[in-house]
């Protein structure tokens, strides 16, 4: 942070700002806590653990608003969207459902929407085919 947020007024190393007086050590602690998590979620990223790297990068986001991160974000969830539609389509139903609610955990998208609407009326089948075998 090269600004006090509250006066605009360049600071040094100090959490106190220099002109206003602020102390701002809590939020130059988010702002460090949000790039160690960014850092980690790269890492995962690299390492193609979307699901995880999409955790971590929600809680980074929420602790310090990031256009590029917002972007990357948007990006591993288009991936996460086509794993579970790729999921979805070898019938495996449950794993497509918990990769589709992250993605609704974070953004409401149509696509989801509508793919976690025909994995909860793919799962519900099961449930009764299996009750009626039963019977
Ligand atoms: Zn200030």
């Amino acid at each position: 942070m090269e600004r006090c947020p509250i006066c605009r007024a360049r600071l040094k190393s100090d959490p106190v700002c220099p002109r206003c007086g602020s102390d701002l050590s809590q939020v130059l602690s988010s702002a460090a806590k949000a790039l160690a998590l960014r850092d980690q979620a790269l890492l995962l990223v690299a390492q193609g653990e979307t699901a995880s790297a999409l955790r971590l990068l929600q809680h980074s986001l929420l602790l310090k608003r990031d256009p590029m991160l917002v972007a990357l974000q948007n990006f591993l969830l288009d991936k996460q969207l086509r794993q579970a539609v790729s999921a979805f389509k070898q019938q495996g139903y449950t794993e497509a459902l918990s990769m589709t609610k992250q993605v609704l955990d974070i953004k409401k998208l149509p696509l989801a929407l509508a793919l976690q609407e025909m994995l909860f009326d793919k799962l519900n089948g099961a449930v009764q085919e299996l009750d009626f075998s039963e019977n």
